[in-house]
């Protein structure tokens, strides 16, 4: 299956490509998004549409799966996947809307069948699944518990726990989250549990390509 990955960083996409792979039990195929180096979720919202464009009308890929981390914003949850339950403010069902939004407008290609996407919220950054069955204290609950304290120092800590600094290259972003990734994906479903609705959701959407 050719897929494309879409977050803050080239380091987050190797470790969410490995996770994507551990949820379908198979290896897939990456699609590069060559043009596109993002840094934040404002230009992974920015992009959406472009890459999906350049999905459908110039590659084959199949899939394309898509995470940001929540920050301090709303967290997604089951509530917002009733219809009309889609909050403004949960930066996943943002991404589902403009998905949905773009994907309309697109002419069904001769043989080509709609990209599929899988969307997750890394609650508050990725990180917080890197620590996933490695510090019990580390779940999506306990963790929008603290959102009401400065979202800085909560990611700062994560950093520090994952990667030994707070401001890690990409280099050792890269290594150090294809190594968190690899472990996770031999237990997709703690991390699945531990973190039901900002991986839950990409897992769920994974599952029905
Ligand atoms: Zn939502």
């Amino acid at each position: 299956m050719k897929v494309a990955i879409l977050s803050e960083s080239p380091a987050d996409e190797a470790a969410i490509r490995i996770l994507v792979d551990g949820i379908l039990g198979r290896q897939t195929e990456l699609i590069n998004l060559p043009m596109l180096r993002t840094r934040n979720w404002v230009s992974v919202f920015q992009i959406l549409p472009a890459v999906l464009y350049h999905l459908h009308y110039e590659t084959d890929a199949e899939a394309l799966v898509v995470v940001v981390d929540s920050d301090n914003t709303a967290v997604h949850t089951p509530s917002h996947d009733q219809p009309d339950g889609a909050e403004e403010e949960c930066r996943l069902c943002r991404l589902r809307g403009k998905v949905f939004q773009f994907q309309k407008r697109f002419t069904p290609a001769a043989g080509r069948a709609q990209i599929k996407t899988a969307i997750g919220l890394a609650v508050p950054a990725i990180e917080a699944w890197f620590r996933c069955g490695v510090d019990p204290q580390i779940t999506e609950a306990a963790l929008i518990q603290k959102m009401g304290a400065p979202i800085r120092e909560v990611k700062n800590r994560l950093k520090l726990d994952v990667y030994g600094i707070k401001r890690a290259s990409l280099e050792l972003k890269t290594r150090r989250g294809t190594e968190e990734a690899e472990r996770l994906a031999q237990n997709i479903d703690e991390l699945e549990s531990l973190f039901p609705n900002g991986f839950g959701s990409l897992a769920r959407d994974v599952r029905k390509w």
